[in-house]
């Protein structure tokens, strides 16, 4: 009956599955390759996780800012003016701060108190009341140069030119001279080539003097507390940047919005943050100032927190915020 030809079952033996199409089971084997994929799915989920963890409390991933590189000549100086006309949002720390920590990088720097509350001068430890001579003798008087009243301070590489309440005379006596608006630009431009930036601390109101201010400067920061309002009076400012940009400077450029006073353990904060982001974007810094008791403490003491609490998360935010700084300097040339 059978004839084993074609179409016929084959003999049983070849029912055997080849092995090349399935080996004989191996646990050991199975496991092997149970415990590849595990790993990778680990690997990917860290990778993941890592990546939320660079998102900066701005909510970008934060770039690297390498230490810039050693200069080999100084000058001549970007002029940055650090305003808000709020007060208490850390236009003075900032400057002192910032200042203290470019100079740390090996920048010559500049540091301009031009509030009549001397605050910036008091946070660097002199004693404004104690002048002869201060940023009112120099816009007023036309023999005194910037060098009549230049200090040096702790920091290597870093200058300032004090004030006293006596500046607030000056707002009023400068209305009437030609060129108002450029009087602080004039004063400061023979001292451009010695230093690599000036800072110009300003008074907490849009001003003559802040004027001045703007009008001496190419690019602003302007530093915004993490707190309700924080937007408030931005618009204001807003406009005020663009008529001195229309009328006296048509370089001015705002160089930042600086999110000071953050407290990372408050929902609050954290929206305020984020709304300050979607109102401004790219030109929020990556680099976030938080709320920190050290810094009313270096008032005291007189002197930066880069000298007085070194290794603190308030210095090591300000050396960021440097490094920053100067990185959009490079992008923007
Ligand atoms: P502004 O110059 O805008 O008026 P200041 O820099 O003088 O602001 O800051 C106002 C007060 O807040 C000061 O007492 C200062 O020490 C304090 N301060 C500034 N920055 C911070 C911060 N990040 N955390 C806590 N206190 C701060
Ligand atoms: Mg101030």
């Amino acid at each position: 009956m059978s004839t084993n030809g074609p179409g016929d079952l084959p003999p049983d033996d070849l029912w055997t599955v080849p092995h090349a199409v399935a080996p004989p089971a191996d646990p050991a084997r199975e496991a092997a390759e149970a415990a590849t994929v595990l790993a990778n799915a680990a690997a990917e989920a860290e990778q993941i996780a890592a990546q939320a963890a660079r998102l900066g409390p701005t909510g970008r991933p934060v770039p690297r800012f390498p230490d810039p590189s050693p200069l080999a000549s100084h000058g001549p100086a970007r002029v940055i003016a650090m305003c808000n006309q709020k007060g208490g949002v850390g236009k003075t720390t900032t400057t002192i701060n910032l200042g203290a920590a470019l100079a740390e990088l090996g920048r010559r720097v500049l540091l301009v108190d031009f509030d009549p509350q001397g605050a910036l001068s008091v946070g660097l430890g002199v004693n404004p009341h104690e002048l002869d001579r201060t940023v009112y003798n120099l816009v007023m008087e036309r023999d005194v140069s910037v060098d009549d009243i230049l200090l040096k301070t702790n920091v290597a590489g870093l200058d300032l030119l004090p004030s006293n309440i006596d500046l607030s005379a000056a707002e009023v006596q400068l209305v009437g001279e030609v060129a108002r608006e450029q009087t602080l630009g004039r004063l400061l431009a023979p001292v451009l080539p010695d230093y690599d930036l000036v800072i110009i601390d300003c008074q907490p109101s849009l001003g003559l003097l802040t004027v001045n201010a703007l009008t001496a400067a190419d690019s602003v920061i302007i530093p915004l507390e993490c707190e309700f309002f924080a937007l408030r009076g931005v618009a204001l400012l807003m406009d005020t940047l663009q008529k001195v940009q229309e009328r006296l400077n048509p370089q001015l450029e705002v160089e930042g919005i600086l999110a000071t006073m953050f407290d990372a353990r408050t929902l609050h904060s954290r929206e305020v943050l984020s709304r300050v982001v979607e109102a401004f974007g790219d030109r929020v810094f990556h680099t976030v100032i938080a709320r920190t008791v050290r810094f009313p403490e270096t008032t005291v003491v007189g002197e930066p927190i880069t000298t007085y609490a070194s290794t603190s998360p308030g210095a090591t935010a300000y050396r960021q915020l440097a490094r920053e700084v100067l990185a959009r300097e490079v992008t923007a040339r």
